[in-house]
């Protein structure tokens, strides 16, 4: 990157969980950071600790599977802080059933959310990206894309996030463009807590549970995944495109 580039990051879900711990350490890396998200309080609360901090950030409200809106948060984002660079595809949901009891309602909405809206943001940002022949994408797999009971849409999203990745290497690579694939095992968080309580579980007994099964011992945090987000943004990654990384406390989940 040459110093006149921008250094202006996009995160989407970055209301709470992964995508507010990642916005919050680019912001720390030195990156004008925006925050997308469903959750309007969220982003907004966000990017005002970040702004208090000395940084600079804007919080959007937006559906990352709704192209309009995709549209046009990436075009206010480019006006309020420059061309984005980096892109971390980190918005999502999980609706989970066995496949009998899977609605066509669930299938779409986690499909929409994690495929269609990382493929959105990844087309408006990339326009960017290219313009400033430098980029770098994050997208957000999971130990679940090698399949989960229970998953059945999300594991087959977040497969097909690995073959995006990895697409997205091949086509943009000739304009100095990364792309990444992260796949994190159990991270604590909303979503995790929302499994437990469908299971009928306690948070701490199913963390605990969790933690018994994981090499390291432990269940990850945002901060696990947001080092790991921090380096493959990094000008010194460069060099590593189209991979996905198990960040699961041991080879799988
Ligand atoms: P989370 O706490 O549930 O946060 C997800 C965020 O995405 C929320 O802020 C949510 O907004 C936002 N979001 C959902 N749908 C959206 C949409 N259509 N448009 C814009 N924003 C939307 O989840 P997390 O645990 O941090 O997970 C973050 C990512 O990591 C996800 O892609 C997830 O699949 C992946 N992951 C998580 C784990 C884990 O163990 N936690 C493991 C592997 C992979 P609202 O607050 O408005 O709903």
């Amino acid at each position: 990157m040459t110093d006149s580039a921008s250094r202006v990051a996009v995160v989407t879900g970055a209301g709470r969980g992964i995508g507010a711990a990642v916005t919050a350490r680019l912001a720390d890396d030195g990156f004008a950071v925006a925050l997308l998200d469903l959750d309007e309080a969220g982003v907004k609360k966000g990017a005002e600790a970040i702004v208090a901090k000395g940084g600079k950030a804007v919080g959007v409200a937006l559906d990352v599977s709704d192209a309009e809106q995709v549209e046009a948060a990436v075009g206010r984002v480019a006006d309020e802080l420059g061309p984005p660079v980096v892109l971390v595809n980190n918005a999502g949901i999980t609706r989970d059933n066995l496949i009998f009891k899977m609605t066509e309602q669930d299938w779409d909405s986690v499909l929409g959310v994690h495929l269609k809206g990382s493929f959105l943001m990844t087309r408006a940002v990339q326009k960017h990206m290219t313009e400033q022949k430098y980029g770098r994408i994050v997208n957000l797999s999971s130990t679940s894309a090698l399949g989960n009971r229970g998953q059945v849409n999300y594991s087959a999203a977040k497969a097909g996030m690995q073959g995006f990745t990895k697409t997205l290497a091949i086509e943009l690579g000739k304009f100095n463009v990364t792309a990444n694939a992260i796949a994190p095992g159990f991270i604590a968080t909303d979503m995790t807590a929302a499994t437990a309580e469908r299971l009928g579980m306690g948070f701490e007994d199913f963390k605990a549970a969790a933690a018994s099964q994981i090499p390291v011992q432990r269940v990850g945090t945002p901060d696990d995944i947001a080092n790991l987000a921090s380096f493959l943004v990094s000008e010194g990654a460069g060099f590593i495109s189209g991979q996905v990384i198990y960040a699961a406390g041991g080879p799988k989940d």
